[in-house]
């Protein structure tokens, strides 16, 4: 909370307390457990110096002007490195994986989501191009996004997957058979042409580079779906409007329109016909960990005003004395728990199945090749070739297994479901109690109360993620299938 400790003693005390698994790990990797509390402790210090002070203004200004874009939030988290967390040592970036995200959701979200999902969305947009393998656009992409940070001029992704009228459809493969899509990416010599809406897109206004998934052959949108790398200034790409939001409103989502844009072949991510089986599933994967701590913040956050709000005295009496508050507080509390270890334990099967290739030793040691090797154009255009993908991809398959990242999968969907229902949760039991007398507590609780109901939306709705949860790991009808890549079985593969 905005006056708390954030003394690196303090944080690392409490962070030990709450995820008794890092007091384990740390024993075997103490410099490991280290990295990911002292981050921690640079968000709690951001916390307090940058958001807490506007986090509620800032919300009701963004109620009238939707399209006010928080740049200086995003300003002051450069010296923190907050957009390039994820991204690999190797250009640059921290090398944090899924945990060390997660912690930093959390912590971010006690403060205000809204501020959060700005990392969050654009992690998200990094994602494909981790798990795609997607060498070349590291160098170029990546670097870009993690040199400009170190100058404090931030550039930001977005991922879009939702059109008008396919949410859930496009994130499911067996949906997507079915789905009404807008979108279409028609071969054209040397790449693609874009044609239609992406709706909903956190970051969409905001954002330099966007992933964006399509359908190439409209007939088959399951076999066909292709992940693009979009950017903003490619001719036939604009952003069409930006929504009015009920929570999380620091963060935009917009609605874009692509008329005959055209992307070309090495923009293409992974191979053409893996944007869905594999790549849209393994970013969800990825990212729904993650979405689980977002929530799981915005509960903390709850809990933490109604906490400071029953302490204080109303009419010589505090609320905390009786025992319903008691009893809310405890309940809040379990919740909170249970939501975070579910989040954790998440992270830490994503981080040891197909995390594992991030901080393998054979992308360490790509750090032996020169600077100026690995900017060269020879070798760019290896890694966007089909022969670099390939190689990638072989290697991505020899350090992870389908059965370990569908459990990833799995457990990252029950993290996402069960945090979101924690947030909304905690924030209606702690409103509930708190009456009808106006409070500061109270306006912080409203917030996260708005703030909350997105985490059951977005990255596939609850309901989506409890049925990825029951085919993936109940029914087995449903499996991450890392190694299909290898096998170009879908007639317009092998091109790009
Ligand atoms: C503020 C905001 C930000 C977002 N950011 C992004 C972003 O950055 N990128 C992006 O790509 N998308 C984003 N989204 C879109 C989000 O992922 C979708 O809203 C979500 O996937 C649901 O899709 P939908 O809204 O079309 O609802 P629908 O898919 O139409 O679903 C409506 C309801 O029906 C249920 N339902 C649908 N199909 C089934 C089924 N087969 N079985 C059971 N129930 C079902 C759903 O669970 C839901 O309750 C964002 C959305 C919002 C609101």
């Amino acid at each position: 909370m905005i006056d708390s400790d954030t003394s690196i003693g303090t944080v690392r005390k409490q962070v030990l307390a709450d995820f008794p698994m890092l007091q384990e790990i740390r024993k075997r990797r103490p410099l490991y457990v280290k990295g990911l509390i002292d981050m921690v402790r640079d968000v709690a210090e951001y916390n307090k110096r940058y958001v807490y002070p506007v986090a509620l203004e800032l919300d009701r200004r963004m109620e009238k002007d939707h399209e006010y874009e928080a740049w200086d939030l995003v300003e002051a988290g450069c010296p923190n490195r907050f957009l390039s967390l994820i991204i690999p040592k190797l250009v640059g970036g921290v090398g944090g994986l899924a945990v060390m995200f997660s912690l930093v959701m959390e912590e971010m979200c006690s403060a205000c989501p809204g501020v959060a999902n700005i990392f969050g969305a654009h992690a998200l947009g990094v994602v494909p191009l981790l798990v795609g393998g997607a060498v070349g656009h590291w160098e170029t992409v990546l670097r870009e996004i993690t040199e400009s940070e170190m100058m404090g001029k931030p550039v930001i992704m977005a991922l879009a997957i939702t059109e008008p009228s396919a949410g859930t459809d496009a994130e499911e493969p067996h949906y997507l058979k079915e789905a009404r899509l807008s979108m279409n990416a028609r071969r054209v010599e040397g790449g693609f042409v874009l044609n239609g809406r992406k709706c909903f897109i956190s970051n969409g206004s905001i954002a330099k580079y966007i992933w964006v998934t399509s359908a190439t052959d409209r007939e088959h949108p399951a076999e066909s779906w292709t992940g693009f790398l979009v950017d903003k200034n490619m001719d036939g790409f604009s952003v069409a409007r930006v929504e009015e939001k009920m929570g999380q409103r620091v963060c935009p989502a917009a609605e874009l329109a692509f008329e005959d844009c055209f992307v070309p072949d090495e923009n293409v991510i992974s191979f053409e016909g893996d944007g869905m089986q594999p790549g849209t599933l393994l970013t969800l994967a990825a990212s729904r960990a993650p979405v689980g701590a977002i929530a799981t913040g915005i509960a903390r956050g709850a809990y933490e005003w109604f906490l400071r709000w029953a302490e204080q005295r109303r009419n010589g009496r505090r609320p905390m004395d009786e025992q319903r508050v008691q009893m809310a507080l405890a309940d809040m509390r379990t919740r909170i728990q249970l939501a975070r270890w579910a989040y954790m334990n998440a992270s830490l099967a994503f981080d040891n199945s197909i995390g594992k290739v991030m901080n393998g030793i054979l992308l360490k040691s790509m750090q032996l090749i020169p600077s100026f090797v690995r900017t060269s154009w020879p070798y760019l255009k290896l890694f966007n070739s089909h022969l670099g993908k390939q190689v990638v991809n072989t290697l991505v398959n020899v350090y992870t297994s389908d059965e370990q990242v569908t459990r990833a999968m799995a457990f990252a969907s029950l993290a996402k479901a069960v945090g979101g229902d924690t947030a909304m949760y905690v924030s209606s039991l702690a409103l509930e109690h708190m009456g009808s007398e106006p409070s500061e507590e109270k306006l912080w609780v409203e917030k996260a109360f708005r703030d909350a109901k997105l985490t059951q939306i977005y990255e596939g709705t609850n309901q989506l993620n409890r049925l990825t949860l029951y085919m993936s790991d109940i029914g087995k009808d449903l499996t991450l299938e890392l190694h299909k890549i290898l096998e170009p079985d879908y007639a317009g593969r092998g091109v790009v």
